[in-house]
């Protein structure tokens, strides 16, 4: 994932840059080079005592306290694909 994709979309969004715990502004971005991607368990209610369905995910971490945001993968990847196309 290219890091500037993350980053235009949180722009183009509003999506604030200041960590809830520190008011730190400064991030890393968990990057997998090897092109996988990073998933979280989810589970329906219906079949809520087996895990059965994975998300792709971005993790973001704050610099200063290390804490962890977790943003859904597919919204990020669709708006990069509407505003560049040959991407
Ligand atoms: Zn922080």
């Amino acid at each position: 994932m290219d890091i500037s994709k993350i980053k235009n979309f949180f722009k183009h969004n509003g999506v604030t840059v200041i960590c809830p715990c520190c008011s730190g502004d400064q991030w890393d971005y968990v990057d997998f080079k090897d092109g996988k991607e990073c998933v979280i368990p989810a589970m329906s209610i219906a079949s809520a005592t087996t895990i059965n369905e994975t998300m792709p995910i971005v993790i973001v971490i704050c610099q200063k306290c290390r804490y962890i945001r977790l943003h859904a993968l597919k919204p990020i990847i669709d708006f990069g694909k509407q505003n560049n196309p040959e991407a």
